[in-house]
């Protein structure tokens, strides 16, 4: 196993412990992979494993047509929808998907974030939008949540959870702990008038700033 396998499982069980600690995952529901740097090859949760009894080697390492190259147990039921993600966006390095309870209530109720709160548009990129609703094991799934994620950093399922995609896993966990504050927030809202979503043209603008500032840092 190369080095950079071992650091891409770690990076995994790692993350999934954080998002175990911010309470976004109930029992195996959840799943996480990362781009293995220079190679067409990936790392991905298994299935069926909880995130405090997974340990890296129980991660498997996935070829960009769906075959197992690396690790003794069967990879997240999810794999389809994560490889579809990476062959169309070349910017994005990691995905997580969750279930924190806010980001989860809009989902069931098939409602998106609204462009509403600044912080989320900085680095979402505008309003969460939900995608179609296909289950789980269509072959639909990956296209559906492509289409809805677009350019953005995260997407609601519809009746599931939420997705995060980031350059690492770092930023996925940060946009959806945004998310999850941004959902909360809106929720609220609605008991004191609802939420106000600033225009397309000041999400642009949100959004080209944070670009700015992220690339300063
Ligand atoms: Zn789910």
């Amino acid at each position: 196993m190369s080095v950079k396998h071992q650091i891409a499982r770690k990076d995994i069980t790692d993350a999934g412990m954080t998002i175990l600690s911010l309470d976004y995952v109930v029992g195996t529901g959840s799943n996480i992979s990362v781009r293995i740097p220079g190679e067409e090859l990936i790392a991905i949760t298994p299935t069926g494993i909880a995130f405090d009894k997974m340990t890296p080697e129980m991660v498997a390492i996935i070829d960009m047509e769906g075959n197992r190259i690396d690790g003794e147990f069967e990879p997240s039921k999810a794999l389809q929808m994560h490889l579809s993600i990476y062959k169309e966006r070349d910017d994005i390095n990691a995905i997580i998907h969750t279930h924190p309870t806010y980001c989860t209530a809009l989902a069931l109720a098939r409602k998106p974030i609204p462009g509403a709160w600044e912080d989320m548009i900085e680095s979402v990129g505008g309003c969460v939008n939900v995608s179609d609703y296909v289950l789980p094991n269509s072959n639909q799934i990956g296209p559906v949540v492509c289409a809805a994620l677009a350019d953005k950093l995260a997407v609601l399922l519809a009746n599931n959870g939420l997705l995060t995609v980031g350059e690492n896993l770092k930023r996925a966990i940060t946009v959806a702990e945004i998310c999850e504050k941004s959902a909360h927030s809106v929720l609220l809202a609605h008991m004191v008038g609802g939420p106000v979503p600033l225009p397309e043209q000041d999400c642009q603008l949100l959004k080209q700033f944070y670009n700015k500032k992220v690339c300063k840092l």
